[in-house]
């Protein structure tokens, strides 16, 4: 199959010609789908009277799964009515398990950068991150890079008003990914945006987040 786009973060199942997709899958998972490449995680709506040891083990479950790309999503939401302290916590597990693993992180994060942050710094954290649905300003994309951060770009560049767009031309090359996350909106449609906003052929954008891919999981994709 020749792929020309990856869709990095999708709740969407169907498959699609030319689209790789990496489905996330909300813990809990009871199965997993065959042949599909996948995130994992518990994010941070759904824990509240979920223990953290059930959250744990769940995750030591799913882990080592061949085809899981990614832990999470799985973050920090201000404007959640889920307890700080059991956002906290239960972020600090997907972390540890990250290191453990060497498996990346992909993020959720509302209001809350200054706060992942600080625990990427505590936690001396040098794993890669995948900060899904970014829409940060350029002070943010900084201080991540200071880590070994990817910045996923969606639907939001669709909107006229966004100043996303001027975010999105200075993040570095090998650093962005694209997704379609809960949207109905295709991966090609942001593709299509996304070479218009950085005046590249479409062509050229796909090569390059194939070759992110690669970096971020040693996945090469055949012509
Ligand atoms: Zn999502």
């Amino acid at each position: 199959m020749m792929i020309s786009f990856i869709d990095i973060h999708t709740h969407k199942h169907e498959r699609q010609t030319n689209v790789l997709s990496i489905i996330n899958l909300s813990q809990p998972v009871s199965d997993i789908p065959e042949n599909i490449f996948f995130s994992s995680g518990w994010h941070p709506w759904y824990i509240e009277n979920i223990p953290l040891l059930t959250i744990e083990s769940s995750l030591r479950k799913i882990i080592p799964q061949r085809n899981l790309i990614a832990i999470g999503e799985c973050g920090l939401d201000k404007s959640s009515t889920t307890q700080w302290q059991k956002q906290t916590d239960v972020f600090s597990i997907h972390l540890h398990l990250a290191k453990e693993y060497n498996k990346p992180l992909i993020i959720h994060c509302v209001k809350a950068w200054s706060d992942l942050l600080y625990l990427f710094k505590k936690e001396n954290f040098k794993g890669k991150i995948i900060l899904h649905g970014f829409n940060g300003n350029d002070q943010i994309v900084d201080k991540f890079l200071k880590f070994n951060t990817y910045f996923s770009f969606g639907k939001l560049l669709l909107n006229p008003e966004s100043k996303l767009p001027c975010v999105l031309k200075n993040i570095p090359a090998e650093r962005l990914f694209l997704e379609t996350d809960e949207a109905d909106y295709s991966i090609s449609d942001i593709y299509l945006r996304t070479s218009a906003i950085l005046d590249i052929p479409v062509d050229n954008l796909c090569e390059m987040i194939k070759n992110n891919f690669f970096e971020l999981t040693g996945y090469g994709l055949v012509e």
